[in-house]
């Protein structure tokens, strides 16, 4: 099977460190395995997307040496398909619309803790709407043993999920009609053969969920690494919401290095000389270091 990676920026603003630690560790990996690197923007949070940023984006990672070898896609541009899935799923019974709102799954949650249960959604509208509109799709997840989801994860090792009662059943259609990331996600990676999956850790918690997905959908799993998160001096996440700045795009070189650092990849001070320096030293690093 050929190696099929992908970078999946959200356009929510220009690359900032945190991304690019993301972008580069997924095109190190395509590079070292010979394999196909490919470029999504996942424009469909319609709220979140900033106008111009997606662009913004692909500007730099040109600038910086990352060019996908296919031409980006746009999730913007792929609704049918996301929509192809939902009615395969609605008509399989895998998933039930919901009708509680956000305070009253927050409620049901203080009350979960309280009593020490379950963190999940509860599972309110399995049965029914009650009277109540629909808001919301969610997808069934199993109970007992089946709930429980193991996956081998390139850096951080086996992971274990139990998404009954860590997580619930989830939504694939959000209550403001938007696709959720999770369905959109899982429906791009199939479609697009991708092979391996590297990004931030920040998403190894949703992990599980698109594992199940994929089985739901009948669609193989991709083998997923997630690398640590860049983070602040408080130990937050880098993003733009924590005040990240945008990259200082006038010294690519120096951005990588540090991104490179970050990766825990040595580099020398030939890797600051040229971008092919960098890159030919920063493939043989990346290769030494993840094994697999
Ligand atoms: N678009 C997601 C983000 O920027 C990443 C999705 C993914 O890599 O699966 O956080």
């Amino acid at each position: 099977m050929s190696y099929r990676g992908r970078f999946a920026p959200s356009p929510t603003g220009p690359l900032h460190f945190g991304s690019l630690v993301s972008a580069l560790a997924s095109w190190l990996d395509a590079r070292a395995h010979r394999g196909t690197w490919l470029v999504r923007i996942e424009d469909i949070d319609g709220p979140r997307t900033v106008p111009g940023a997606a662009q913004d984006i692909l500007d730099t990672l040109e600038r910086f040496g990352m060019v996908a070898d296919e031409p980006p896609v746009w999730q913007s541009q792929r609704m049918a398909l996301y929509q192809q899935a939902f009615e395969r799923l609605r008509a399989s019974g895998l998933i039930y619309p919901c009708g509680c709102t956000r305070k009253e799954i927050a409620d049901s949650l203080v009350r979960a803790h309280a009593r020490h249960t379950t963190l999940a959604y509860p599972g309110t509208c399995r049965g029914g709407l009650n009277g109540k509109p629909a808001r919301a799709w969610r997808l069934r997840v199993p109970d007992g043993e089946d709930a429980i989801v193991t996956f081998d994860d390139g850096w951080q090792g086996t992971q274990t999920q139990n998404l009954a009662t860590e997580v619930g059943d989830f939504v694939l259609r959000r209550a403001d009609d938007q696709w959720a990331y999770q369905l959109a996600v899982v429906v791009d990676d199939a479609d697009q053969g991708i092979t391996h999956i590297v990004r931030g850790a920040d998403l190894l918690d949703s992990t599980a969920r698109q594992i199940y997905l994929q089985r739901c959908l009948e669609v193989p799993s991709p083998s997923y690494l997630h690398v640590p998160v860049v983070t602040n001096a408080d130990g937050d996440k880098l993003s733009k919401q924590t005040g990240a700045l945008a990259l200082n795009t006038t010294q690519p070189l120096v951005a990588l290095n540090d991104a490179a650092t970050h990766l825990g990849l040595r580099m020398s001070d030939a890797a600051a000389t040229s971008l092919d320096a960098f890159y030919a030293e920063a493939i043989t690093a990346w290769s030494a270091r993840v094994k697999r």
